[in-house]
């Protein structure tokens, strides 16, 4: 089994490690705040000592970051990924990052006969404690299906979506869909709460027809309950909603809906909810109808 370093231990990498660990691999793991390096230690990790000593070290580098800057400087930065790695080697970013920072990524690793895929998740902390991710990759099918018992370690579904970038655009289309239905459910919510008929019935009523959906089933009853501790943040939405935009205005393709509810998210950051769960898009809705939903 080869070893395998991971870079970035945080909400998500943490238990991407565990379950890595648990299916039997060899793991070398980094991170900017050593606390969580100490922890993985305790569970039967190595500690890096930095990127390029992960690289150095092990054949396949995983990479778990917040945004497309983060990777550039582990992977590209002094003292990074690229420094140490070894000709043959496979870069996997699973961090959530605009695909055409994937494609500037791979471009530069191909000069080093180093492999990239890139292979954001959805699923959020429970799926991932779980080991039960969905991985939307991008890349060559030949080193998709080498790395396949590794994603298999860590998700119950990998699909291979196209060329590297394909993976975090199939990614910016379910950012797109979950923000949209999340503002569909609170507009909607928010209309009959006003009128003075009980959101929850609503709720009920509507959940097995059209307009049921995993989003109106995961973020109505919490609506309901106004409980907005998260999840997915907002800030995380907002970062996600930005490389959507700028994906889509580099390649003409118009994204009015997106630019709405990014607009919304917008205000709600301003009064210092980039902390709060998505679902307190409702909260904007509150608002304008002046009103709470329950
Ligand atoms: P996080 O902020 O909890 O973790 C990121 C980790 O990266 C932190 O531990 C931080 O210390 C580390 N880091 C940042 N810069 C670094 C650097 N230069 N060198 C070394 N370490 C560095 O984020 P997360 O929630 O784990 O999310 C990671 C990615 O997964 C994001 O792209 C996010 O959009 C995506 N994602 C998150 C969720 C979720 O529910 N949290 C769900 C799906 C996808």
């Amino acid at each position: 089994m080869s070893k395998i370093g991971f870079i970035g231990l945080g909400i998500m990498g943490k238990p991407m490690c565990r379950n890595l660990l648990k299916a039997g691999y060899e793991l070398v793991v980094y991170n900017r705040s050593p606390k969580a390096i100490q922890e993985l230690v305790q569970a039967g990790a190595e500690a890096g000592e930095s990127p390029k000593d992960v690289a150095e070290r092990c054949e396949i580098i995983i990479t778990m970051l917040p945004n497309s800057p983060n990777v550039q400087e582990v992977i590209l930065g002094p003292n990074g990924v690229l420094e140490g790695v070894r000709p043959g080697s496979i870069v996997i970013d699973m961090s959530s990052i605009a695909p055409i920072t994937s494609r500037e990524v791979a471009q530069v690793l191909v000069h080093k006969s180093v492999r990239f895929l890139d292979a954001p998740v959805s699923g959020g902390e429970p799926k991932a404690i779980e080991g039960s991710l969905s991985i939307m990759v991008g890349g060559d099918p030949a080193d998709f299906e080498e790395c396949s018992p590794i994603f298999q370690a860590m998700g119950s579904s990998a699909l291979l979506c196209g060329d590297v970038g394909a993976g975090n655009l199939t990614k910016l289309a379910n950012q797109i869909i979950v923000a949209i239905n999340i503002a569909a459910v609170s507009e909607a919510l928010m209309l009959v709460s006003k009128a003075g008929v009980n959101p929850e019935t609503v709720y009920k009523a509507i959940r097995g027809g059209l307009a049921g959906s995993t989003v109106l089933d995961a973020k109505a009853p919490l609506m309901i309950e106004r409980r907005f501790d998260p999840g997915f943040r907002i800030g995380l939405h907002i970062k996600d909603l930005n490389n959507v935009l700028e994906t889509g205005h580099e390649i003409g393709s118009p994204l009015p809906l997106t630019a709405s509810v990014m607009e919304m998210m917008q205000v709600l950051k301003a009064q210092g909810l980039d902390q709060a769960d998505h679902g307190a898009l409702v909260q904007y809705y509150e608002k304008l109808a002046q009103k709470e939903l329950n």
